[in-house]
């Protein structure tokens, strides 16, 4: 397989010495961000407490924040009601090889689970292509890799990659609904010890996470996490285990704001990747995958047309223009809200009107949020929209609508269909609220599977990018998976369609100052 070394010498120096740059830069941004972040287990209740019903039903609400925040795995089709009743904690189930090394709703679901996966590999054939590479060289050989992400097909397929790259795995669900439960039954089949189900109760999540850490005669020397909890997890309860770690990849907005603040206070003890700000995660997932997906959420919802329909989209950013893009495709009025005069110019330069939410909010059909910020949705604004206008949010936490304010005696909530409530005013005026505020496209709708490609592959690599760095090439810090091998996910996918790249001359490489085989850009060129 010949691929990308990371950079060395002078140009890993520079690396460096840009992605320090950048990451005080996000470092401002972050602390400027609302401070609700992960709320972890011993905020909350011990995991060896059993949950009561209704604890079960507010304790899953309340780990939605770093449960659902990441945007590259897709929510599942999987209802949990098309099961056996009870808790998988009690079943004893074994696989056809005889190993129980798992727990999984229904282990018999593992040949529909299989199909899915199947169905998956065929729009991740970049991911699917890696695996044929390097599976000779086997460089993730002897990895041991404890992961935590959503457990769907898509996510199956990069565990079964790293599976035939040499890795050990041991896999847990970082969001209570979004595993397909079928698919981590075929996983288990498959020999994974996968430790998930749709519907977990915040007791089982954490069960889950310490089942596949804390194992007689197995411990993990890579991280894969999605959200910080299982590398929270790892810090709290076996520290010791840092010790055989050699790093830790991160998917998520708040898993990455979690490692740079341990950075900062000197407390992060092995290397970590942050992918979440890898172009090829940011352009493409926030981009790109929102530009499909806000409309099937919608859709899937509401039945909405969007033709001639007025909407006002808050935040400008990558998800915003990916909203916006898609909306302004069918014909929607599109107005857009923002704090930055760049990407308000930017709007501006695309054609939208960029407006005071107060100054639309009357005429407004439909009101979607994208700003990663709170309370950008107030009830003074909930109050003065126009009967069945439509509210949704697309940015990471529940907190850009004020959904809290709306629990009050004179308003009553109706639920009309699965994550659609109308909530109805004393005059009789409906706002349709879809998924009580959270991530529509996560909760409502699932996300396209070749995006989750290029997300799977970025963190392939990294993992074995970490894996295999030599000693000292990283520290104990934050670091962005290096631009070349960005390039390279990116040529990964690049054959399905059938595009074809120039090459530069040697003259041409020689008058740009370039390695004809990249990396094409600095590390701040923005795209
Ligand atoms: P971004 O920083 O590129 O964009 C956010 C924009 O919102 C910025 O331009 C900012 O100036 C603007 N903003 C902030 N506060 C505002 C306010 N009060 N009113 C109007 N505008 C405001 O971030 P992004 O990549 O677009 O992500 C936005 C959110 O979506 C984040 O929470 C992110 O985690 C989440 N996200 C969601 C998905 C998904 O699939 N739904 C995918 C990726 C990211």
């Amino acid at each position: 397989m010949s691929m990308p070394d990371a950079a060395g010498g002078d140009e890993m120096k520079q690396a460096k010495e840009i992605e320090d740059a950048e990451k005080f830069n996000f470092m401002a941004t972050v602390t400027k961000a609302p401070k609700k972040q992960i709320q972890f287990a011993d905020d909350m209740q011990e995991f060896t407490k059993f949950p009561t019903k209704s604890g079960r039903r507010s304790l899953s609400r309340s780990i939605s924040q770093s449960s659902t925040d990441s945007y590259s795995s897709a929510a599942s089709y999987t209802d949990s009601s098309d099961d056996e009743e009870g808790t998988p904690r009690e079943k004893h189930q074994t696989n056809s090889k005889g190993s129980s090394n798992f727990c999984v709703k229904n282990i018999k679901q593992a040949e529909f689970g299989r199909r899915e996966i199947e169905i998956a590999e065929q729009d991740m054939s970049a991911l699917i292509s890696l695996r044929k590479r390097a599976q000779g060289e086997k460089p993730l050989a002897g990895a041991k890799i404890v992961g935590c992400t959503h457990i769907t097909a898509q996510t199956a397929v990069l565990i079964e990659t790293l599976c035939a790259l040499g890795a050990q795995c041991r896999w847990s669900a970082c969001n209570i609904y979004s595993t397909q439960n079928e698919v981590a039954a075929a996983l288990a089949e498959a020999g994974v010890a996968v430790f998930s189900w749709k519907g977990e109760s915040e007791d089982d999540f954490w069960w889950c996470i310490d089942r596949c850490v804390n194992m007689d005669g197995w411990q993990p020397n890579m991280i894969l996490d999605d959200g910080g909890d299982l590398t929270h997890w790892v810090y709290k309860k076996y520290p010791n285990v840092f010790k055989k770690i050699r790093g830790i990849v991160e998917e998520s907005v708040t898993g990455v704001h979690r490692l740079y603040q341990l950075s900062k206070a000197g407390k992060l003890c092995v290397p970590a990747m942050n992918v979440n700000d890898s172009v090829t995660k940011q352009k493409f997932d926030n981009l790109y995958c929102c530009r499909e997906s806000i409309l099937d959420g919608l859709k899937r919802t509401t039945d909405v047309m969007f033709g001639g329909k007025q909407v006002v989209v808050c935040g400008y950013g990558e998800v915003g223009k990916g909203c916006c893009a898609a909306l302004k495709a069918l014909g929607a009025i599109v107005y857009i809200t923002e704090i930055d005069p760049i990407c308000a110019l930017q709007a501006c330069m695309d054609g939208f009107r960029v407006v005071k939410l107060n100054e639309v909010i009357r005429q407004m059909d439909v009101v979607i949020t994208c700003t990663g910020n709170k309370n950008v949705v107030t009830r003074e604004h909930l109050d003065r929209m126009k009967n069945s206008c439509i509210v949704c949010n697309m940015g990471h936490s529940n907190t850009e609508i004020d959904v809290t304010s709306l629990r009050t005696p004179e308003l009553t909530w109706e639920r009309v269909r699965s994550q659609v409530d109308h909530i109805i005013w004393p005059d009789g005026k409906r706002v349709v609220l879809l998924a009580e505020g959270r991530l529509l496209n996560l909760s409502c709708s699932t996300v396209p599977t070749f995006v989750l490609s290029i997300t799977a592959t970025t963190q392939a690599l990294a993992l074995i990018e970490l894996y295999n760095a030599p000693e000292g090439r990283y520290k104990q810090d934050v670091y962005l998976l290096p631009k070349k091998m960005d390039e390279y996910v990116a040529s990964l996918h690049l054959p399905s369609f059938d595009a074809h790249l120039t090459e530069l001359t040697d003259d041409q490489a020689k008058y740009m100052g370039l390695n004809k085989n990249g990396p094409f850009k600095p590390n701040y060129y923005r795209y």
